[in-house]
């Protein structure tokens, strides 16, 4: 959600500007602009693609060696030229980029309105940065200065860089709560959302963490807190090459990612995962084994698909620790003081590690005396830093909006997780442990022979794409591929999709039952299986659509459905990560049938940033 990027050095800033801002697209924006410094103060902003600003500014001088760029995700005021980022201050001399929102942004613009300051657009962000010019002016105090001063008023998140026409060889940049990296060149600095616009140039990146302040010029890099103390830049590695973000002959990165899954699963096995001596290593975790083995309970704390990963999770922990799992939503659950018990553990899933609910959500839960595991994917992020513990899931970068290979992967750690739990506590029999561990280890080749039903899936796509709404019902593990199923369907072709318990279709969404409703099963063989062939006759009888995820030979379901597509058979512990993968190919396939933006859906972003 949003991104900003921002360069100092010897290079032309603009195209390196301009190139980040398109790496960062998929987080989801609806503007960009940019800021460059040469004598001018040039300001280019427009609502659209970065492609629509990069086509207004040929031509134009763009020459400087300073300057910051911005892709917009709209929370205060419209997504129009005038609202799209920099704003500009008053004096006309500062010009700055925020991510974020400013929550108690009216009040500050009552004040500024009565001193008499006349705003050009509707954002929070541009009352921000009157404020801090405000302040510089009557404390006669430098930017760095004014900027601390402020930020100690707001309430919020904020990832601001700003650029001052009378310090050229400055970029001062705070944040609090929005992601923000800085990349450190040879006498060069960029700074950018996440290390994508980054990796080109440099390895060695700095996170800023909240509440800090830094002031850059082409050969220093100054970090300090609000308190005005300085810090010592921690400087990390990124271990992430350039391929992984570019679309390697694919025609999206949503299918890139889809087909990617038997490597990410495999990855993320990798390491961990030994069938052959039956050993998991996982040595965050076995930090807080412990503390796992022995909570009352344990709460999945996620948004979206990483929700319905936690939910998969809870079916899975039930059975195999015997530990009473909660899943929440992140946003419901940051707000309604829920109870936390100390020794309860957490669980925050998040595939950017950024997510806004989330991430506060846990630092309620660690003030509370929670344990906080986290299962993310960006390394370094903000969740991650946050956490007590936790487990990357090693997808890579996922640029698709609409997450594919972040979800199984996070399915591949959680089931780890709850077999290593398992197995020491007891609640899981060596026999099964061992079994469970072989099937994981052989589900990246099972995830291959899915991938071999793309062309049909993709004739599938055709058939039903026109359909108005899509029932998709699963049980067991398999609900919250239901879930998943129609989470896919709605991001990337606009169609109305639910997704229900099978069972519980029965309760309302029966009603909807009609020839011109596709009802997507997940009927692979499991417990469930002769239940959810009941169901599937009780849609035939309503003259619904039924298309069925089954495994081999499976005639029965073969017989009553119009469409079939076939899985491998696992364990039914195990089989949402086959069974979720011809979901995600449908919803690709209809979404690129009916002509839209596969990759950007609209009004998605990929990294919510703000609550
Ligand atoms: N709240 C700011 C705005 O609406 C920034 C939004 C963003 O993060 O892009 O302009």
């Amino acid at each position: 959600m949003c991104g900003i990027v921002a360069y100092i050095g010897p290079r032309e800033a603009y195209p390196v500007i301009l190139k980040g801002l398109k790496r960062l697209e998929y987080r989801g924006y609806d503007s960009s602009g940019v800021a460059l410094l040469n004598g001018d103060l040039n300001v280019y902003k427009k609502k659209g693609k970065v492609a629509e600003l990069e086509e207004m500014l040929v031509g134009k001088d763009v020459h400087s060696n300073i300057g910051i760029g911005h892709t917009r995700w709209a929370t205060h005021g419209e997504p129009n030229d005038r609202n799209a980022h920099p704003h500009i201050s008053a004096s006309g001399k500062l010009a700055m980029i925020h991510n974020g929102i400013i929550e108690n942004y009216s009040q500050l613009k009552q004040d500024l309105l009565r001193k008499g300051y006349t705003f050009k657009s509707d954002t929070d962000t541009e009352v921000l940065l009157n404020f801090i010019e405000d302040i510089k002016e009557n404390n006669e105090c430098p930017l760095e200065e004014a900027v601390r001063i402020a930020l100690k008023r707001i309430v919020g998140a904020y990832v601001i860089v700003l650029i001052d026409q009378e310090h050229p060889d400055t970029l001062i940049t705070a944040r609090k709560g929005s992601p923000l990296v800085i990349g450190i060149g040879k006498n060069e600095h960029f700074l950018a959302s996440d290390a994508s616009p980054i990796i080109e140039y440099t390895k060695e990146v700095v996170y800023v963490n909240d509440y800090e302040l830094a002031i850059i010029k082409a050969d220093e890099l100054i970090l300090k807190n609000l308190g005005n103390e300085r810090q010592t830049p921690f400087i990390t590695k990124l271990d992430m090459e350039l391929a992984a973000i570019e679309k390697g002959g694919y025609d999206h990165f949503m299918l890139k990612e889809i087909f990617e899954q038997p490597q990410t699963i495999h990855d993320c096995l990798r390491g961990r995962l030994d069938a052959e001596s039956g050993s998991i290593t996982m040595s965050g975790v076995t930090k807080y084994a412990e503390q796992i083995k022995n909570a009352n309970r344990i709460v999945m704390v996620a948004c979206g698909t990483s929700w319905h990963a936690g939910l998969v999770a809870e079916y899975i922990f039930e059975e195999l620790c015997r530990i009473n799992v909660e899943v929440e939503y992140a946003s419901e659950f940051r707000y309604r003081n829920p109870v936390i018990n100390k020794g309860d553990v957490i669980i925050a899933i998040s595939q950017s590690g950024e997510t806004a609910d989330t991430l506060v959500a846990i630092e309620n839960a660690k003030s509370k005396g929670a344990i906080i595991l986290g299962v993310v994917n960006v390394v370094g992020s903000s969740i991650a830093r946050i956490s007590d513990a936790g487990a990357y899931t090693h997808a890579g970068p996922e640029i698709g909006v609409a997450s594919t290979k972040a979800f199984t992967a996070q399915l591949a750690v959680l089931t780890m997780i709850a077999l290593k739990i398992g197995y020491e506590k007891g609640t899981l029999s060596q026999e099964r442990y061992l079994q469970l561990v072989r099937e994981l280890d052989a589900i990246p080749e099972k995830v291959s022979t899915v991938l071999l039903q793309a062309e049909n899936i993709k004739k599938l796509a055709e058939k039903y794409k026109d359909a108005s709404n899509c029932l998709y019902l699963g049980r067991g593990y398999n609900f919250p591929v239901a879930l998943e199923g129609a989470l896919k369907l709605k991001e990337i072709s606009y169609i109305h999709a639910e997704g229900y318990p099978a069972a519980e279709m029965k309760h309302g969404p029966i009603a909807l039952v009609d020839e011109a409703l596709p009802v997507i099963f997940i009927a692979t063989k499991d417990s469930y299986h002769e239940k959810v062939l009941s169901n599937m006759q009780e849609i035939k009888a309503r003259k619904g659509k039924v298309i069925a995820i089954i495994n081999e030979g499976d005639e029965q379901s073969i017989a009553l459905a119009d469409d079939v597509i076939v899985v491998p058979e696992a364990d039914e512990i195990l089989s949402p990560m086959l069974s979720c993968i011809p979901l995600q190919l449908l919803a690709y396939h209809i979404g690129l049938a009916k002509g839209f933006d596969v990759d950007k859906p609209r009004n998605l972003a990929k990294s919510v940033t703000v609550e």
